[in-house]
């Protein structure tokens, strides 16, 4: 019997990658927002990551980190936040697990922050690819696009028009 997929249903790879990352998201146990992010090296999935409290804090979401359980608005009080971004679990994950993210390709839900953008170059990072925008003040984004355009990452919006994506 032929199982053969047939052709005309198979997703390319950014909708392939971006659904399990969409998948990851799920586990999310941030009652703020909740965000999925893989990191791809070689066409394999060498880590994944969603945000939340750190391994062994309770959780979010059942009032682990007391700034999400405020009431901050958001984008505001950071400093106390003990949530993990899903990008930077996808990057600790990778490292605890010895698994090199060189030259790789993070996938995430969610347009990076600026903290995990300077992180993704850092591991060596290749490729950004996000889906759902996030705007920052003009001074940030001004910031933001110097270090990314400097810095030789791609970073591109999945299902954008090309050269969209912040
Ligand atoms: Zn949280
Ligand atoms: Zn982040």
């Amino acid at each position: 019997m032929s199982v053969v997929p047939d052709p005309g249903h198979r997703p390319d790879w950014d909708t392939y990658y971006m659904s399990i990352a969409h998948a990851v998201k799920a586990r999310s146990n941030c009652s703020r927002r909740q965000v999925g992010a893989l990191i791809v090296v070689e066409r394999s999935i060498i880590s994944t990551g969603y945000n939340g409290t750190p391994m062994g804090v309770r959780n979010c979401n059942e009032g682990g980190c007391l700034r999400c359980a405020s009431k901050a608005p958001h984008g505001a009080g950071y400093d106390t936040c003990i949530c993990v971004h899903a990008e930077q679990n996808a990057f600790l994950l990778a490292a605890r697990h010895g698994n090199a993210t060189q030259g790789g390709s993070l996938y995430s839900t969610l347009r990076p922050c600026f903290g995990c953008a300077k992180e993704a170059i850092q591991a060596g990072i290749r490729e950004i690819v996000f889906e759902e925008p996030m705007d920052y003040e003009p001074e940030l984004e001004r910031v933001y696009q110097q270090l990314i355009a400097e810095s030789g990452i791609h970073f591109r919006g999945h299902g954008w028009a090309e050269g969209v994506g912040g």
